[in-house]
């Protein structure tokens, strides 16, 4: 018999493990009471039968009709194949920690809270988020079997016994492998995610026979103190003291029962009033410049007003932020591709069609008369797109140029904007090429977060400036990232903007891009200073086999489809091949192709140099390019040619 089928067996024959809780009184004290439903409760712990009025608390949650959750739906719990993987490996203790660390790992018959098997800060965090637990309560709900709420329980109440809420004086983020089992199972982003899913949990196991009126105790007592630390350990900034206020908000609407549950609301309501108007640039971009984190926080705000919604506490959110979020769905739909992917920049990973359907959908109910979103979400049946193509969103330092919303379009989308926050790479001047379904530089990604230094290594790699399609100096990272709009125009001819970011001491990389007559690129690099050096362009292409001309500074890919680009630099001394990857989700990498263009810099004269990247088979087209200027800091003047055809252009700042 497998071990986890004798603790079944014997499950069934003792009473439930009983945890170092607080007594079913001191719970019950804090509940509002003079709630309606609670007069039973409220009678049996005023003559001191707290077992009888734990018991009416119980057939109360059972019977409670007036508190919504917007999460999993009980009744219908869409049980994935995946998810019932992790629920049926967590009853035996595998448990889906991380989707970037699979198998998942065993963490003992008895179960060890703290085992670290790698390194990954992550990993070890997000244990604690115990994202198998509703899928475990899914499983209960599709097959009723018992199994799963017993475990669940089980687990549950472990979890309390093994990870006490000790000091905790705040968040340590380096040198964690030093730091006490508190600061991971305790770190308020993981606790706010536990009072996130713990009301899925709650709703999907309420009904459980073993679900007894001492497990409501248990439950209650661990999640008012999740709650109550969660709203008195805010985080700083960023996206996770969004999460945070989010998360309590759901806490306060979902228990309205507790009596702190007012000024958790008050607090996460005044939270994100506040934020959206600090984060959210005005361009609808978030401030960590992270499309990843952009989305999430799109999300964040749009659960809490859909959970605020559905409990019936309407008007607290302001004005403003119905704005921003309409702004920030702008932005979104804007930087992403026609197939719903979006680009990889900074800790960003990939999204499936299905993702970003859910989140348009989301928003829909909040804008029903947004006429791109009903555009989008109907796949082109209702709504209209919007009325405009290549658009700059300069606060974030998003320059999208694009000729068309279809599947068939173009469409770069250039990145060079402020210092940004943690996520930001430093990346200014880097840019994705998505054509024809085609993504042709995918960003390289970030592959990994913290941890200790051999996994900061590995994150390391794909930080550096000179992973991105962008201007090195002696392949050096950018010492700031701070970039500045010089120029934004859109035409018949072309769209053009023109960014400078002053990255390096001594030196400043001016970049210009040219949508010329809105199918291919042209990209116009000044490198000027009194710095000198090696100057090299940086390109990095998807994975695939190219063909190199090296003597021409030339790279085509060669799909068999014909949908290919041709890469050519102009006014480089030398082409070499380099270290390239990119990778799409976490710890997942793939090798690709990557090649430098250099040219060395004297502390006298800016180095020019000019890419052409057009849409056809290398062999067929003759590409030419010069500067027709002499160098002037007030603009650039450019000759372009393709099989004989010229292309002035041109900008005067
Ligand atoms: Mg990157």
């Amino acid at each position: 018999m497998k071990y986890s089928n004798i603790l079944l067996a014997l499950y069934f024959l003792i009473p439930a493990l009983t945890v170092s809780a607080a007594p079913a009184g001191e719970v019950i004290d804090r509940l509002d009471l003079s709630r309606p439903g609670l007069e039973l409760v409220a009678q049996h712990h005023r003559e001191g039968n707290d077992s009888l009025a734990s018991l009416d608390l119980l057939d109360y949650f059972r019977h409670r009709t007036d508190v919504k959750s917007v999460g999993v739906d009980p009744a219908d719990p869409k049980l994935s194949d995946e998810e019932r993987r992790w629920a049926d490996e967590g009853l035996e203790h595998k448990f889906f920690a991380h989707s970037g660390y699979q198998p998942s790992y065993f963490y003992g018959d008895d179960i060890d809270w703290q085992y670290w098997p790698v390194k990954d800060n992550e990993l070890r965090w997000q244990l604690h988020r115990t994202k198998w637990w509703v899928p475990m309560g899914k499983t209960y709900r599709v097959t009723g079997d018992e199994k799963y709420a017993i475990e669940w329980m089980l687990q549950y109440r472990d979890w309390i016994k093994k990870n006490p809420l000790t000091s905790f004086d705040g968040i340590k983020d380096s040198g964690m492998e030093e730091v006490d089992n508190v600061y991971f199972a305790w770190r308020p982003l993981e606790v706010c995610d536990r009072l996130e899913h713990q009301i899925e949990q709650f709703d999907l196991f309420l009904p459980s026979p073993n679900f007894t009126a001492d497990f409501l105790i248990d439950f209650l007592d661990n999640y008012h103190r999740h709650a109550d630390f969660a709203n008195s350990h805010y985080s700083a900034e960023g996206n996770h003291l969004l999460f945070e206020a989010q998360r309590v908000i759901y806490a306060a609407c979902f228990f309205p029962e507790f009596k702190d549950a007012t000024i958790w609301r008050k607090t996460g309501v005044d939270i994100l009033n506040r934020e959206i108007g600090k984060q959210i640039l005005p361009d609808g971009v978030q401030y960590e410049l992270d499309p990843g984190y952009h989305l999430d926080c799109v999300n964040i705000f749009g659960k809490a007003l859909r959970m605020m919604n559905a409990n019936g506490y309407h008007g607290e959110f302001s004005d403003e932020y119905m704005t921003a979020m309409e702004k920030m769905m702008e932005f979104t739909y804007n930087m992403c591709y026609p197939d719903f992917t979006m680009p990889l920049f900074s800790d960003s990973r990939q999204k499936t069609k299905r993702d970003m359907m859910g989140t348009y959908n989301s928003w829909l109910k909040f804008f029903p008369e947004n006429n791109p979103l009903l555009y989008f979400t109907s796949e082109g049946e209702k709504g209209a797109l919007p009325g405009y193509n290549s658009k700059a969103f300069p606060a974030g330092g998003f320059y999208i140029l694009r000729n068309g919303w279809t599947p068939q379009s173009t469409m770069m989308i250039l990145k060079a904007g402020p210092e940004g926050e943690w996520h930001n790479q430093f990346d200014n001047g880097t840019f994705e090429l998505w054509a024809n379904g085609r993504n042709f530089f995918p960003d390289s990604g970030s592959f990994i977060y913290g941890g200790d230094e051999e996994v900061l290594k590995q994150r390391e790699w794909f930080r550096r400036t000179a992973a991105h399609n962008t201007l090195t100096l002696d392949g050096r990272t950018l010492a700031t990232r701070v970039s500045q709009l010089l120029k934004w125009e859109t035409g018949d001819y072309c769209d053009l903007t023109v960014v400078e970011t002053p990255g390096y001491e001594g030196l400043t990389h001016r970049r210009a891009v040219f949508f010329v007559e809105h199918s291919f690129f042209v990209i116009a690099d000044e490198a000027y200073g009194e710095a000198k050096g090696n100057v090299a362009l940086n390109y990095h292409l998807l994975p695939s086999e190219p063909i190199e001309d090296k003597e021409h500074k030339s790279v085509s890919t060669s799909f068999a489809d014909g949908n290919n680009i041709t890469l050519q630099v102009f006014g480089a001394e030398d082409m070499t091949s380099e270290e390239g990857w990119t990778s799409p989700l976490y710890r997942v990498k793939y090798p690709r192709p990557a090649y430098a263009f250099h040219a060395q810099k004297s502390a006298e004269k800016p180095v020019r140099l000019i890419t052409v990247i057009y849409p056809a088979d290398a062999a067929k087209h003759d590409i030419k390019a010069e500067y027709t200027d002499n160098d002037s800091a007030n603009g650039a003047s450019l000759e372009v040619s393709i099989d004989g055809k010229k292309y002035p252009l041109s900008y005067t700042l």
